[in-house]
């Protein structure tokens, strides 16, 4: 071969090989999944999803790029979600049969598995940002309801009035589930007030919807986290798979870190998030394959809905639901960022 010959070939090989090089860092983001089918969604909906996703994953990214850590980039990502009325998660959240918004979340670092949570909050601003002050500034793992709320004064979290995460798309569909059930309507939140906009943006997906993220930060460190309303005209005090270690939310530096949605009962009974983790690590399956195994065979032979993302140490990033639409989004260092909807999106 001609030495100009070898050449080529020799860069032709090395920029094949950069191309495949693992990424620096990754984050993966999810909006929810359910029914979300083409002709369900006007194209200014799903336009308004698009956007929120790319903007979610575009905050966690920042702290990636910047060197953050994955725990800083996953929390940035889900307080960008729950400030969004488009989800179920924050404002936006869906309402109780009682009509009230009483909020989960989790969060976990696969570094030292570490994690914090919380269930049945009603007042904390960002639930996930409890979460993360249970794990760092608590000795405990899980805190619910007014207990939690007298913790999140002591650490100085924002609180909002109940009436903060009202919606009118969220009220219609507590309105449409009782209806359903045969169960009374209750009265509004006191000071709830209509937001046209948002009513008109905001897509009910069946019931529920939830945000979480996962991301690997330039260390090699993974991070999960979850946030959610649960579901529509919960009651008796429901608590769903988002803020239990293992069902919606998972991290472990060994095997991976797993965002978890969809009708949390399964999820609990699957220990979804952690199977996820335990089928890499144990078993040597891919992130995408371990996927799949939980929900596309195991979630759905027991009749369950919903999907997960995941991200390895490695950087690689995988998604799987079983639903006709699940909001997603991923970006990494040096690969462009994906915004997913429906089934048959990249
Ligand atoms: N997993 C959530 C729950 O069951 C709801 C959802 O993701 O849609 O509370």
């Amino acid at each position: 071969m001609k030495l100009g010959t070898w050449l080529l070939v020799a860069a032709g090989v090395l920029m094949a090989n950069a191309a495949e090089a693992a990424p620096k860092w990754a984050l993966a983001i999810h909006g929810g999944a359910g029914v979300i089918d083409r002709n369900a969604l006007s194209p200014e909906q799903e336009k308004a999803y698009r956007e929120a996703m790319a903007r979610a994953a575009e905050a966690g990214a920042r702290v990636l790029r910047a060197g953050g850590s994955s725990l800083d980039a996953v929390e940035a990502a889900v307080v960008e979600l729950e400030d969004d009325p488009l989800f179920n998660a924050g404002r936006g959240a869906v309402f109780t049969a009682e009509g009230k918004n009483e909020l989960d979340a989790a969060v976990m670092e696969g570094r030292d598995l570490k994690a914090g949570a919380v269930a049945g909050v009603t007042r904390t601003r960002n639930p996930i940002r409890l979460a993360r002050e249970v794990m760092q500034s608590s000795p405990h793992v899980m805190l619910i309801g007014p207990g939690a709320e007298e913790f999140a004064r002591s650490r100085g979290l924002p609180e909002v009035d109940p009436a903060y995460f009202y919606t009118s798309q969220r009220w219609r569909a507590l309105e449409r589930e009782l209806a359903r059930q045969n169960l009374p309507v209750p009265a509004k939140p006191p000071g709830a007030r209509d937001d046209d906009r948002a009513a008109a943006l905001a897509h009910d997906e069946g019931k529920r919807g939830t945000v979480g993220a996962v991301a690997v930060d330039i260390r090699g460190d993974v991070a999960a986290a979850t946030s959610t309303g649960g579901t529509t005209a919960k009651r008796w005090g429901r608590v769903g798979d988002a803020p239990i270690i293992g069902a919606g939310t998972y991290a472990d530096n060994a095997s991976c870190a797993v965002s978890a949605t969809g009708t949390g009962e399964y999820f609990i009974r699957l220990t979804v998030a952690r199977e996820v983790c335990a089928l890499v690590e144990h078993n040597g399956l891919s992130l995408q394959a371990a996927a799949d195994e939980v929900i596309q065979r195991k979630l759905t032979k027991i009749g369950g809905d919903g999907g997960v993302i995941a991200v390895s140490p490695a950087g690689e990033v995988a998604w799987s639901f079983n639903t006709s639409g699940m909001y997603r989004a991923s970006i990494a260092d040096g690969r462009p960022l994906v915004v997913g909807v429906y089934k048959d999106d990249p």
